[in-house]
């Protein structure tokens, strides 16, 4: 092995990102992954690039908001009780950065991220021989009761002062660039600057890139434990044998905090559970991708393809199927939308997203492990800030100037 080698762990849209990119610097890079190219949360995920989600998911009002769900079986937000120190801390953590202070601080944080990595996901749409159905026609917010509009016109109001470019609209507004909207639907964002695209299109066409670029995918390696010596890592152990990489990035999404325990490093990540169903696309199909506000279902056309997403678990790392919740993501885009009956379920499938306390993602060398990275905890954002942060990883292993400042990002933060 070469002495400039980086091991990625994780298959998923923040390693094989991280690989492009390394590739590109010239870099040997190997990935290993326990499955194989996504099979994690950038699978089946909605696929939408949101540069608008400039709010981090700890913010005023979520919890009072998930507590008042928390006893509805059809909710969609649900924390599987449970005696959990880890998930104790985390609770903790986050209720400390879901207050205006904190929320106020994170904003610039993600806002350069999103913009980052949209300029990002433009470049790679006009890479040659990578198709992954990508549009840039904005996402619109909807919302069916009066309050909820009147809440999402106050974050409108944050959003655009921090840079985002959007259009609030009326119901008739909507239903005339989207005649499949109900007419229960009052209101809307059309956030201008948001894409969509299939996202296992993405990562697998990329992996396939990045193998040309002389990349090394190892599926079926699950990576068991390590060997450090003068606070490095010196040997990756894995189900197929031993690594001796110059560089390790731990990109293993919510898996990520299970990895890091052999290196005694905490890494605040919980998993959360989401759903989506994908259906073969109606004839009478959204043409935009749309946030059901009041239910929380994310609808995204996809090519031939038609998605919801849905459901927030903090359940730890369990992928069992709860078809009750399933069912509420269903009946959820049924009321914003009409033409949901009937339709030809292709697949039905889980992810976890992998979430930090303070809703901003971890990229950043390990103080303790020198030639450690950690990339993760991206939550309902990691698909569109893989590109980012993929170029973020190939920045920080190159000793390049970072393209957004890294010190908000720092897994050093919660320590
Ligand atoms: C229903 C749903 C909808 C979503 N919609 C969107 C969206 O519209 N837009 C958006 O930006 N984000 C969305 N997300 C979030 C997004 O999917 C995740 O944030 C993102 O995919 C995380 O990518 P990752 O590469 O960090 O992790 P993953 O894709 O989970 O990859 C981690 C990989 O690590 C591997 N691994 C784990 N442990 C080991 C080990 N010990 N050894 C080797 N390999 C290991 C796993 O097999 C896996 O392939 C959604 C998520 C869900 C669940």
């Amino acid at each position: 092995m070469k002495q400039d080698t980086v091991l990625i762990i994780g298959g998923g849209v923040v390693g094989v990102c991280s690989a492009y990119f390394l590739a590109g610097r010239g870099r040997q890079v190997i990935i290993v992954d326990q499955g194989g190219i996504c099979a994690g949360s950038s699978y089946g995920n909605s696929g939408l690039v949101v540069p608008s989600h400039a709010i981090p998911l700890a913010a005023p009002g979520v919890l009072t908001k998930g507590l008042g769900w928390l006893l509805d079986a059809e909710s969609p937000f649900y924390i599987k009780p449970r005696l959990d120190l880890d998930l104790l801390s985390w609770l903790l953590r986050f209720s400390f950065a879901a207050r205006e202070g904190p929320m106020r601080k994170a904003i610039p944080v993600l806002r350069d991220l999103g913009i980052a990595t949209r300029a990002l996901w433009d470049e790679l749409a006009r890479t040659d021989g990578l198709q992954f159905d990508y549009q840039q026609k904005g996402m619109m917010l909807l919302f069916r009761t009066r309050q909820g509009f009147a809440e999402g016109r106050e974050e409108a109001h944050i959003l655009r002062e921090a840079g985002i470019n959007l259009e609030v609209l009326d119901g008739d507004q909507i239903r005339h660039m989207e005649p499949t909207v109900r007419p229960e639907v009052v209101g809307g964002i059309h956030f201008l600057d948001d894409a969509h695209h299939n996202p296992a299109s993405f990562v697998r066409g990329l992996a396939h890139i990045a193998e040309g670029l002389g990349v090394h995918i190892k599926t079926g390696t699950e990576v068991l434990g390590f060997e450090t010596s003068d606070g490095r890592i010196s040997t990756v152990r894995t189900t197929r044998g031993d690594f001796h990489p110059n560089e390790v990035v731990l990109a293993a999404g919510a898996w990520s905090p299970v990895v890091a325990r052999d290196l005694r490093i905490n890494v605040p990540i919980q998993a959360a559970k989401g759903y989506s169903l994908t259906f073969k696309r109606p004839e009478m199909c959204p043409t935009y991708p749309m946030l059901l506000s009041e239910t929380r279902v994310a609808v995204t056309p996809m090519g031939p393809l038609l998605r919801f997403g849905g459901t927030l678990e903090l359940a730890g790392i369990d992928l069992s199927i709860n078809q009750r919740r399933v069912g509420a993501i269903r009946r959820g885009a049924g009321e914003y939308l009409f033409g949901t009956e009937g339709l030809e379920l292709i697949e039905l499938w889980r992810g976890l997203r992998p979430c930090t306390p303070d809703g901003v993602p971890i990229i950043g060398r390990s103080a303790r492990v020198k030639n450690l990275i950690i990339a993760g905890g991206h939550a309902t954002t990691g698909q569109s800030l893989g590109p980012i942060t993929g170029k973020l990883v190939s920045q920080i292993v190159c000793g390049d100037a970072p393209a957004v400042a890294l010190a908000a990002l720092s897994p050093e933060r919660f320590n």
